[in-house]
């Protein structure tokens, strides 16, 4: 049997970066910045008040209360002003233009609020209440690095400095296709031996949780030539494919039957629970990579989180390995098989973590409940509760 870690670097070494390509702001969320933003000009622009108040020389507000007439009204956006004069005031807004000749804002809070002449009850010294043109970027300064994810703020800092489009790695497009006779869409009646297919919906949530844009396409049968045509009706839209079921030991096992031939896709023993049968691969001319996942729905999901989350990782240019885990202890003692790496589901409650009831590979309820996978080392067939061990948080 092989490793996890070595069915890890397998496709690890295969998965290459997605290459970077032009996008709308509007496209950029989580997807990796692939070039440098630099800002063409200083950030602010221009010198601005940080409050609503008026805009002084400060050497007329250091005796007070002084009353001082109000000769312009600036708005956040205004163009042309009035220089301020000695012993003059014009109302600004907050993000307004200070105007030739001010050097301070009197907040409105340390006046009367005069619109035609203002008592200003406060001193305030030079460049009080002033955001200095420059002071959070210099013009030429960079403001991301390459490699950098794209969030909410990161978006928003390509904007404030101008920018439309951005050159990213995209968010992988994952097709997720699930198999099996017996599966029913969800919403429709059940028949004897059927079951509803909830794979598809757990696979393309998890991609588009990793980073991706996961697809579910019509789901098939276990007729390999369906599901060849189907495949093949999808690469076109892919830049990786996930197949859930028809990968085991077992007679109508179609991904396995419609994908060993290849050659280019191999079928083999992980030594971990759950999970054990997995599949790997290119396909088509642009050498797709599939991800064949068995059919159990907590080995599918587990298999993803192994395997698949860190090749989308990968697609999108970032850092990718074993998933990150942290140290807790066992609430309850644990049984292992020999020679496997097991992924128990589990509760954590502060640093303890209970593994949940139903530690079947079908229990799908179980796994809903848990938030965590512990970690059981191939060598290790029993744990105490009390016990140190690493968890993946779910
Ligand atoms: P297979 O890997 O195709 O042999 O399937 C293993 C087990 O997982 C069987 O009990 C299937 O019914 C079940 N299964 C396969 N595909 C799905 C799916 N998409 N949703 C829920 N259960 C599934
Ligand atoms: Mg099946």
């Amino acid at each position: 049997m092989k490793s996890v870690d070595q069915h890890l670097a397998d496709i690890l070494s295969t998965v290459r970066p997605l290459a970077p390509l032009e996008v709308e702001l509007e496209s950029a969320l989580g997807t990796t910045l692939a070039e440098e933003i630099v800002s063409p000009v200083p950030l602010p622009p221009f010198n601005n008040s940080a409050m609503d108040g008026y805009a002084v020389r400060a050497v007329d507000v250091q005796d007070v209360p002084v009353t001082l007439p109000v000769i312009d009204d600036v708005a956040a956006g205004a163009g042309e002003m009035l220089a301020i004069g000695p012993g003059h005031a014009a109302r600004i807004m907050t993000g307004g233009p200070m105007p030739a000749g001010a050097d301070a804002v009197v907040p409105v809070e340390w006046t009367d609020g005069g619109k035609v002449s203002v008592r200003v009850d406060r001193a305030a010294s030079v460049g009080n209440a002033i955001r200095l043109a420059g002071e959070d970027v210099r013009a030429g300064d960079t403001v991301l690095r390459p490699g950098t994810v794209i969030g909410p703020a990161q978006l928003g800092i390509i904007a404030g400095v101008g920018r439309r489009r951005v050159l990213v790695r995209p968010r992988p497009r994952v097709v997720v296709l699930a198999t099996g006779a017996e599966l029913v869409e969800p919403g429709l009646a059940l028949g004897h031996g059927q079951i509803w297919d909830s794979n598809s919906f757990t696979l393309t949530a998890a991609v588009r949780e990793a980073g991706g844009d996961g697809f579910r396409a019509p789901t098939v049968g276990d007729d390999p030539a369906a599901f060849l045509e189907q495949l093949d009706a999808q690469l076109v839209r892919a830049d990786a494919v996930i197949t859930s079921g028809g990968v085991s030991m077992g007679a109508y096992e179609p991904v396995k039957e419609a994908l060993g031939p290849l050659g280019t896709v191999r079928f083999e023993k992980v030594a971990m629970q759950p999970g054990m049968p997995q599949g790997f691969g290119v396909v088509g001319d642009d050498q797709v990579p599939v991800f064949a996942l068995p059919g159990n729905p907590v080995s599918s999901f587990v298999s993803f989180m192994l395997f698949v989350r860190p090749a989308l990782r990968r697609m999108r240019g970032l850092e990718a390995g074993f998933p990150e885990t942290t140290a807790v202890r066992l609430g309850a003692d644990v049984r292992s098989p020999e020679g496997k790496r097991s992924f128990l589901r589990g509760r954590l409650a502060g640093d303890v973590v209970e593994p949940v009831r139903g530690q079947g590979s079908h229990q799908l309820a179980a796994l809903a409940s848990a938030d965590a996978l512990i970690v059981v080392p191939e060598e290790v067939t029993a744990l105490t509760a009390g016990e140190e061990v690493r968890v993946i948080r779910l």
